[in-house]
């Protein structure tokens, strides 16, 4: 049997990244993953999951010594942010503004977790278990047993990092509250005529949002959000006939662009009603899954590893054993309210871009109009959306 402090069930960018802050601290990890990533090589296409990861991803990123790799391999950095619905009512945020040099940038989903794989293949407190499953675990007053597809581990507590049908959170009986939106989103990998930008914009039409993030060279990432039907049927077209719908639906600031790959994906909304609950503890999308609308899920994710660590590393710094309850609860007192607030304020803004009825709408115009014009606002939106606040 292997045993460790801590066991965490699911490799993927928030479970390396804590499993990586954990063994920073001294503590004994095993990380298990069912699917390695594929390693990286220059000549690959860039794959159709990425995230917009904000200036405090960043600051964690670097503090692990994964983010140096990252910017080696490939990402695009943005300087700024473009929303509107009308083009009388066009809002535009600046790093300026903020007195950062950027925003943020642009970066695939693998190209992070292999970067934090590559610093834990250098922690000798760290065992990987790749490829390996959970099956089962109890809990004990002080210990947790899993059972995993080849695998028995003893630890102090488990982490459920194991993405949004989390199986921790099922064992551990943690309820959720949550819906499925209406919509789906459309990933679709562009090539770009127009150079590599530094801006990411949102456009609000009536069927949905329709956004743009640019990626390194002459590529793009589009987000198409439509009704489910729309999508299934976007998604039975070829590249060159949905190349064609992108000429017709995405303003005309896009340019020219080629379709180069596409991919459909459901949204949802889910809450863990607890984050903490007898040894076992939720972060990342087993914890909350959000409308991804302004690119904060991995960002909320990666507040709940920087506030997991800060609550371990106080209690191990005053001598409290670390997998109490009592302290675990700490984490989850930071994060909950964060989450929901952050998560509560992208369905407001979804709901009122979803509204077509005329005075709404115009009040939606006012609201952008006044944003852009309103610099005390816009700079403490700015700083929120990039977790510096
Ligand atoms: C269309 C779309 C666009 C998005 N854009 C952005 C964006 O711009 N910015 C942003 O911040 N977020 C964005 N997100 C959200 C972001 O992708 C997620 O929040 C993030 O991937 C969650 O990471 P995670 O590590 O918590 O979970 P996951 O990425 O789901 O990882 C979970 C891991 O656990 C493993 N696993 C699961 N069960 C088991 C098991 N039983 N045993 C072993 N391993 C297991 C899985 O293989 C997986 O590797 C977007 C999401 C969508 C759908």
């Amino acid at each position: 049997m292997l045993k460790v402090d801590c066991l965490i069930i699911g490799g993927g960018m928030v479970g390396a990244a804590t499993a990586l802050s954990l063994a920073d601290l001294g503590l004994k990890v095993a990380l298990v993953e069912a699917n390695a990533p594929q390693s990286y090589l220059p000549e690959q296409g860039l794959d159709l999951r990425v995230s917009a990861i904000s200036l405090a991803s960043e600051q964690l990123l670097q503090q692990l010594n994964a983010w140096q790799q990252v910017k080696d391999w490939r990402s695009c950095v943005y300087k700024r942010l473009g929303v509107w619905e009308d083009d009388i009512a066009y809002a535009e945020f600046n790093a300026d503004e903020i007195q950062q040099s950027h925003l943020g940038h642009i970066v695939e989903n693998r190209l992070i977790q292999l970067s934090l794989w590559q610093q834990l293949e250098q922690k000798n407190n760290v065992t990987l278990l790749c490829p390996e499953q959970l099956d089962t675990f109890s809990q004990s007053s002080d210990k947790v047993f899993a059972q995993l597809t080849n695998t028995q581990v003893e630890a102090n507590f488990i982490i459920g990092a194991d993405g949004a049908n989390s199986k921790v959170r099922q064992i551990a009986g943690i309820g959720i509250t949550g819906w499925d939106y209406q919509q789906s989103a459309m990933l679709i990998n562009v090539k770009t005529e127009l150079a590599q930008q530094d801006i990411t914009w949102q456009k609000f039409v009536p069927g949905g949002p329709l956004a743009y993030l640019p990626m390194p060279g002459n590529n793009g990432s589009l987000v198409w959000y439509q009704d489910k039907a729309e999508i299934r049927r976007l998604s039975e077209l070829t590249n060159e006939q949905l190349q064609t719908e992108v000429g017709k639906n995405f303003p005309k600031r896009l340019g020219k662009v080629e379709v180069i790959a596409k991919g459909a994906f459901p949204l949802t909304r889910r809450h863990a009603n607890n984050y903490v609950k007898r040894r076992v503890v939720l972060l990342g999308d087993s914890a909350h899954t959000i409308n991804p609308l302004a690119g904060q899920g991995v960002n909320l994710g990666f507040k709940d590893v920087a506030a997991l660590q800060a609550v371990i590393a106080k209690a191990i710094g005053s001598g409290e054993n670390y997998h109490d309850e009592t302290v675990l609860k700490r984490y989850e007192r930071n994060r909950r309210t964060d989450n929901l607030l952050m998560m509560t304020g992208m369905d407001a803004i979804y709901s009122t871009f979803a509204n077509p009825s005329t005075p709404i709408k115009l009040l939606r115009n006012i609201g952008i109009f006044a944003a852009h014009r309103a610099p005390l606002l816009k700079k403490k939106a700015l700083a929120y959306a990039c977790g510096i606040r």
